[in-house]
């Protein structure tokens, strides 16, 4: 839940997910709409999917415990290397090193790295390495995240407040503010489509988003693709169809622009049909939620 979210976001979707699904056979058991439900507006979904998968594999091919090896633990859905090595360092006492951005940040620091992008992983992790084999790991590994927090932050870190200033070589050469070196990040790339409003009376017309890709398995209004280039609105029927205004969204890999549409139908006779002020009980995407602010307000 914490991979790009604050604890301030979290702490109130962790706790309820707690009282939900205590046990990992709990949060196995559950279905995935349930889980989506109780994940809408935390973003990044591909979480809670791998989430469900991890429990899943975890209740039947583990009997629900959680396996002990950093190489075991990296085969599970949404574990990378850092939350693998966090939990192998931490919970299992096993040597290795989890190193999360604040670690990476300490280390290039104390040891004066001045590589960037990809050499500069490899040495971190050198040094993270040799750490690894000649101390107590999770121990470690918790103090240099607190450390990179509290004391070695990325703006202005605290050095003379810092224990290990004197043998920080950052500190020595004066270069706490210039380093870790960051790798320019390429621009977000953008995407445009089309989100069709179907109304009837009170309710709204919905459909279920395929089950792998961007915001599987997620409620949408019926929409078309989302594509590099603008295209003309395809309206899923024929129907006088009124522009409500543009939805901005922010993915990890490109910037959507989605263009609404609106119309009010005679009958509900296909499609999922739902009354407005029901959709919270579907995993709705933030950006649909946006959208809802456009819609024509329902009064009954
Ligand atoms: S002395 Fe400064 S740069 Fe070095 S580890 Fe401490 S806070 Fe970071």
């Amino acid at each position: 839940m914490l991979q790009q979210t604050t604890v301030a976001t979290v702490k109130g979707y962790f706790a309820r997910f707690l009282e939900r699904w205590p046990t990992i056979e709990a949060l196995a058991a559950a279905s995935q709409d349930e889980l989506m439900h109780c994940w809408q507006g935390l973003g990044y979904y591909s979480r809670a999917r791998n989430l469900h998968k991890t429990a899943k594999i975890i209740t039947d091919q583990y009997h629900g415990v959680v396996p002990e090896s950093y190489q075991n633990l990296t085969k599970l859905p949404g574990l990378g290397p850092y939350t693998a090595a966090a939990i192998a360092s931490i919970a299992f006492g096993q040597s290795i090193i989890a190193i999360d951005t604040n670690v990476s940040r300490v280390l290039c620091r104390l040891f004066a790295i001045s590589s960037e992008g990809k050499i500069q992983k490899a040495q971190v992790q050198e040094i993270a390495n040799s750490l690894a084999h000649t101390s107590d790991s999770g121990a470690v590994s918790q103090a240099l995240m607190d450390i990179g927090s509290n004391l070695c932050k990325s703006k202005n870190p605290k050095c003379v407040d810092c224990f290990l200033k004197n043998d920080c070589l950052a500190f020595s050469g004066d270069l706490q503010n210039v380093l870790p070196l960051k790798q320019k990040k390429p621009i977000r790339p953008k995407r445009y489509g089309h989100s069709f409003v179907m109304r009837h009376a009170n309710q709204v017309c919905i459909e279920k988003r395929p089950e792998k890709g961007l915001l599987a398995s997620l409620y949408q209004f019926p929409s078309s693709e989302f594509l590099s280039e603008k295209t003309i609105a395809q309206y899923p029927i024929k129907a006088e169809w009124k522009n409500i205004g543009t939805v901005r969204h922010i993915f990890t890999h490109f910037e959507l622009e989605l263009t609404l549409w609106e119309t009010f139908v005679q009958n509900t006779n296909s499609g999922l049909w739902t009354k407005l002020s029901d959709l919270g009980n579907y995993g709705l995407p933030t950006m649909f939620k946006k959208a809802l602010a456009y819609v024509t307000p329902s009064y009954n």
